[in-house]
């Protein structure tokens, strides 16, 4: 936790609330800056789109990664030129297409035939790139099979585009989120590099290889360094692209903000539930629906903390009458054995993927309040 959030905790505010720490965006943004200089980075809104973060990174000079029309204006409204948009959602509706055409927005994703379409009718002219799906090993919050096409069909839809009256511009891949190594990388750029070759082969050389985010936070367990990332991607670019390199783009958003924000929550119930649990039962007053969806299947494991003092086995819940708002029932937490009702919880690092999932008004609960200071 950085000091000012320290200080602002210090005043109680209301719980739940996010407090995040603009200046801890803006070293992350640096560093990742440092760390890859030959990429552009276009910060992936759905992470945290409080418009303090837009503006904050416009500013500084980031590129936006945008999955809806809504997105596109927060962005623009943020000060954002259209130019440095990009609609990466492969799953876009006409309207919304449209709309950011007009705006000026000038790059679209596809990994279908059906989207390239739909770009081709409402979007003419602009410059597409194509979604490859790629190995997400390592990535704690993995990306299921919902994206991406495979290089045959991508490239077939690459030749394509310009007969459709697009300009086919480059390639693009996920290597899943909380990503955990370098490898994913490694694989998808060996495999993307065959692509452009082949596509340069046919005739259509490409401009643009846009690497998506994946870049982890440090939760509980050590990851590497932005350095480490930078350093794995560029050897690998230079291995398979030689002197003629592609301009690259990255999408982070986790590793923007992630390690930015803490949530203050309270404890609402301390309680066993059968008298010879061993594990007290610790329900907050935030759960899986006020904003800690990427509990799901424990996948993404907050540290946690509530004062001093020696501790016990816990499990924690939210706050809701539904029954599978329990956030943490296998992986083993400890809290103080003195903590009770009313008492202050801390969940750490809370800055991405938080505040965008708090559902709107379940069992009348009122969404995350947010501080950005
Ligand atoms: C969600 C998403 C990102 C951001 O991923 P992080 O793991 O938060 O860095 C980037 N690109 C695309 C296409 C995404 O869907």
């Amino acid at each position: 936790m950085t000091p000012k959030i320290a200080s602002f905790l210090a005043s109680q505010p209301a719980t739940p609330c996010l407090v995040l720490d603009l200046d801890r965006v803006a070293e992350n943004f640096a560093r990742l800056r440092a760390a890859l200089p030959a990429a552009a980075i276009y910060y992936a809104v759905k992470a945290n789109p409080a418009p303090q973060i837009l503006r904050l990174l416009a500013e500084a000079g980031s590129c936006f990664d945008a999955a809806s029309l809504p997105e596109i204006e927060a962005s623009l409204e943020a000060g954002a030129q259209p130019e440095a948009i990009s609609f990466g959602n492969t799953v876009k509706k006409p309207s919304a297409i449209a709309r950011a055409h007009a705006f000026g927005v000038p790059l679209y994703a596809f990994d279908s035939r059906e989207e390239l379409e739909k770009i081709a009718a409402h979007a003419p002219g602009a410059k597409i790139y194509c979604r490859l799906a790629v190995n997400n090993v390592g990535a704690e919050w993995p990306l299921s099979k919902k994206f991406g096409t495979t290089l045959e069909k991508a490239k077939e839809l690459m030749l394509a585009a310009r007969g459709l009256g697009l300009m086919p511009h480059g390639l693009s891949f996920h290597v899943g989120s909380q990503q955990t190594g370098t490898l994913a990388y490694e694989l998808a750029i060996a495999e993307v590099a065959m692509l452009f070759t082949d596509l340069k082969n046919a005739g259509l050389p490409l401009q643009m290889l846009n690497l998506g985010g994946g870049f982890p936070t440090r939760y509980q367990e050590d990851v590497p360094e932005h350095d480490e990332f930078g350093t794995a991607i560029m050897d690998t670019m230079i291995r398979h692209f030689g002197n003629d390199l592609p301009d690259i783009l990255i999408e982070p958003g986790r590793s923007m903000v992630g390690d930015a924000g803490v949530v203050a929550a309270e404890a609402v119930l301390v309680c066993r539930r059968m008298p010879q649990d061993e594990r007290r039962w610790v329900y907050l007053d935030i759960g899986r629906f006020g904003g800690l969806a990427e509990t799901e299947g424990e996948a993404i494991r907050y540290r946690i903390t509530a004062g001093d003092g020696a501790t016990g086995p816990v499990v924690l819940a939210g706050p809701s009458c539904d029954g599978v708002d329990v956030m943490y029932e296998k992986t083993p937490y400890r809290l103080p054995l003195g903590l009770k009702s009313g008492d202050t919880v801390l969940i750490h690092d809370t800055g991405a993927y938080v505040t965008s999932y708090a559902s709107q008004n379940f069992n009348g609960f009122t969404p995350l309040a947010e501080h950005y200071i």
